[in-house]
């Protein structure tokens, strides 16, 4: 039986990548999708080759689908995941979860007491190269994680320097469009929890109306790793990369906090350098595909609900330690407190 998606967002992310990554599963269709206007959802929708375009939400939910994608503005997700959810239908939802991680962990609640699937689309736990690092910690190749280093501070395109930089009110900011990414691909790669953070943030010049667009964090993880993060918007020639220093082996990832499946990983250990393979498996595919085995009640999505409510907690401890000028704990059950 295949499974029938409404798109709600007539958005980039879902042209650019999601579209695709639902029609590539043998069981994947698009039935509808809606945006807040009429006239964008029938052209997205005729660009696209999808059946229905609807500008509300109880036209998307009252039409044939078992599942939704959302992708709007951030400030909308929580109303939409709850509707839906109500609807009984299967949620699949942009990072972040909603606004505050007490939405998030209501968006939990409710699709756990209607029985349906949840997941948060952090693409980054899909890609070959950070399961291949959570691999070798796992197995131990690195000893006994120490340290980890996050780059990722890249140059937002011109063509999504909207509300990101300019409407606190939709979420905009580089926390929690990039930081949020950071704290679940931290978890994932270290199978470890964050407990603490500790932010700086600036606006160089891109971002107004009080948002940040860059980001440097210090974490502390359960297990007495530290970390550090560098989210931006403004950096042009950075690059990105991920490094994880153990007892016994550094990994060394370049290029690879990005939406390809591309980059390198190289393992350093007392028997020398060696670079580790992977697969190339697009991200979303990938994250689609585990999304409907949850469905069939095979597994979990790869990031769940709960992980959503992880990294929206994280995010936002990491904005009231810049705020408050000190160290905030992390805890997805409390929220953040200082
Ligand atoms: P977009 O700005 O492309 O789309 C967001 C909303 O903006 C759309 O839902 C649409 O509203 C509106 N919009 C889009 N184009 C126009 C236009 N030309 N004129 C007027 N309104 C327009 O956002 P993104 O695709 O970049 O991000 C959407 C969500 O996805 C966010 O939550 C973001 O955090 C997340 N995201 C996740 C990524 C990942 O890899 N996991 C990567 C990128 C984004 P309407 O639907 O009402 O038409």
């Amino acid at each position: 039986m295949s499974v029938r998606w409404g798109l709600i967002g007539a958005s980039t992310i879902a042209r650019q990548f999601m579209i695709n990554a639902i029609r590539a599963q043998a069981d994947g269709e698009i039935t509808a999708v809606m945006s807040s206007s009429q006239e964008r959802a029938a052209s997205y929708a005729q660009e696209n080759n999808i059946p229905l375009a609807v500008s509300t939400l109880d036209a998307l939910l009252g039409a044939d689908i078992d599942a939704v994608y959302i992708s709007t503005t951030n400030e909308l997700h929580l109303e939409q995941a709850l509707a839906a959810i109500k609807a009984g239908k299967h949620v699949l939802c942009e990072k972040p979860l909603a606004l505050t991680s007490a939405d998030a962990r209501k968006m939990v609640a409710a699709a756990k007491a209607a029985g349906v699937v949840l997941g948060t689309n952090h693409h980054l736990r899909n890609a070959g190269a950070h399961r291949a690092m959570h691999e070798a910690i796992a197995a131990g190749r690195i000893g006994k994680p120490v340290a980890a280093r996050v780059f990722h501070s890249v140059y937002l395109p011109e063509s999504l320097q909207g509300w990101r930089i300019s409407k606190p009110e939709a979420g905009g900011g580089v926390v929690l469009d990039i930081t949020v990414h950071d704290a679940d691909t931290l978890r994932f790669v270290l199978g470890d929890d964050p407990v603490e953070i500790s932010a700086f943030t600036q606006s160089a010049g891109m971002a107004n109306s009080g948002l940040e667009d860059g980001a440097m964090c210090i974490w502390r993880f359960k297990s007495g790793v530290i970390a550090q993060s560098h989210e931006g918007f403004t950096t042009k020639f950075a690059g990105t990369g991920f490094e994880v220093h153990g007892s016994e082996g550094s990994l060394f990832a370049s290029n690879v906090m990005t939406q390809k499946p591309v980059g390198s990983v190289l393992l350093r250990t007392a028997q020398g350098e060696q670079e580790l393979s992977f697969d190339r498996e697009d991200l979303y595919t990938r994250s689609l595909r585990q999304f409907h085995a949850a469905i069939r009640g095979e597994g979990q999505p790869s990031a769940t609900g709960e992980d959503g409510v992880w990294s929206l907690t994280s995010a936002e401890a990491a904005l009231q330690s810049a705020k408050l000028g000190k160290a905030v704990a992390i805890d997805p059950k409390l929220g953040s407190a200082a």
